[in-house]
């Protein structure tokens, strides 16, 4: 029998399960995946969630794999260039998610988390109209029961868990952008390089072993045109930008594009009886503005604070839960309407680009 038994280690997972063992708590962690592993996610990480590395005590460890940190940003919106977002103490890095996500799971591990790599959750046991625990299997294909106090999804936007428990979704807003992604060396700029405008979305991001991450949104309905000629259509919206297409082009790229389609964006209720949701598996939005692994990180810090005061008796746990999804909902609201505001047509007029203007003030001055 566990306190918490968490779906999913990466962003969500493996902090919460660190923060809750930390609190002397018997934590069961499973994972579809083995690490360290890759993801489909580019990795920008924003100042708040740098600092949550470093209060975790894990930030020297994310800089010792050689990710650079990004003092130097271009950033234009709409046309109009911002100041750039630099934070001089808790400057954004963007990790690779096959050294980052490993560093978390070791981290959980090391602060007595059980981890099970390669075991998946097929379904949750229930009795009494709450969740009491989780059957799955590993490699063996053997199914398996456990038990605990609560289940977490953090499994990710398509999570078995918010399915399961048929957690209530709201604010959906229609996913609108596609786009392409992938890795360059000697793609030469300034560490990080984000243009929204005229249709597109363009980002570039210095990263680990030397390499740049770039890629490229665009309206959902220019998928299946930007899918037959990916290249081209990439080189094609680079040259929008004076000189960015030969820097490109000069650049050698190393690894495949990868793409996505679009998923939409909600909140879900992230708590119920026996069970509660963090990361994107309780609410998701569009990448483009780089949040979801300051969400996860923020997620894993509140529900872990919650479930500690439920389990140690400081607060009944169901109060401490609706605290949780209260705070979330707070923390991100207005930069979950800016972002739905950008991606309805990534050409972002004068009052967006004064809201993002206000909201970029508000997260610098925010103490993180
Ligand atoms: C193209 C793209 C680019 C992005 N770029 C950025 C960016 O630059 N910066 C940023 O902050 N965010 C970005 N994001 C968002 C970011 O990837 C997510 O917000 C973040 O990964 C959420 O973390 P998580 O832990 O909630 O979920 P995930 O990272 O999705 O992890 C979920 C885990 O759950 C496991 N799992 C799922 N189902 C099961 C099951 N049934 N049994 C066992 N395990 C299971 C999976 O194997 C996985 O390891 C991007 C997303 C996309 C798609």
């Amino acid at each position: 029998m566990y306190d918490a038994i968490i779906v999913g280690a990466r962003c969500a997972g493996s902090p919460a399960a660190m923060l809750l063992a930390r609190d002397g708590h018997k934590v069961l962690v499973i994972d579809k995946a083995t690490f360290p592993s890759d993801t489909l996610s580019t990795h920008f990480i924003t100042s708040e969630g740098v600092k949550s590395l470093a209060d975790w005590g894990l930030l020297d460890r994310v800089m010792a794999t050689g990710c650079p940190p990004l003092p130097d940003s271009k950033i234009v919106w709409g046309g109009v260039e911002m100041p750039p977002i630099s934070d001089p103490v808790y400057t954004p890095i963007c990790p690779r998610r096959t050294v980052l996500d490993h560093i978390l799971v070791e981290a959980a591990r090391e602060a007595g988390a059980e981890i099970r790599e390669a075991f998946s959750l097929d379904d949750l046991l229930w009795e009494a109209g709450a969740v009491v625990g989780i059957r799955g299997h590993g490699r063996d294909g053997q199914p398996l029961e456990e038990r605990a106090t609560i289940v977490v999804g953090a499994d990710g936007r398509n999570s078995r868990v918010a399915e399961k428990t048929a957690a209530p979704q709201y604010n959906v807003f229609p996913s609108a952008t596609c786009g392409y992604y992938s890795y360059w060396s000697d793609f030469e700029g300034p560490g990080m390089e984000v243009y929204v405008q005229d249709g597109y979305g363009i980002f570039t991001f210095k990263t680990n072993d030397g390499l740049t991450c770039s890629g490229i949104e665009w309206p959902k309905a220019r998928f299946e045109e930007a899918r037959k000629d990916i290249e081209g259509s990439m080189m094609a919206t680079f040259d929008r930008i004076p000189g960015m297409g030969e820097r490109a082009r000069k650049a050698k790229r190393v690894d495949q594009y990868y793409g996505v389609a679009g998923a939409d964006s909600y909140y879900r209720k992230p708590y119920g009886p026996g069970w509660a949701l963090a990361g994107d598996a309780g609410y998701h939005k569009d990448p483009l503005l780089g949040q979801g692994i300051t969400d996860a990180f923020r997620d894993a810090t509140m529900l872990s604070a919650a479930l500690h005061a439920g389990f140690s008796g400081q607060a009944p746990l169901e109060e401490a839960l609706a605290g949780y999804e209260k705070a979330r909902n707070e923390a991100t609201v207005m930069i979950y309407q800016v972002t739905n505001l950008i991606t309805a047509n990534l050409n972002p007029d004068s009052n967006i680009v004064r809201m993002i203007s206000t909201q970029m003030e508000q997260m610098a001055s925010a103490p993180v």
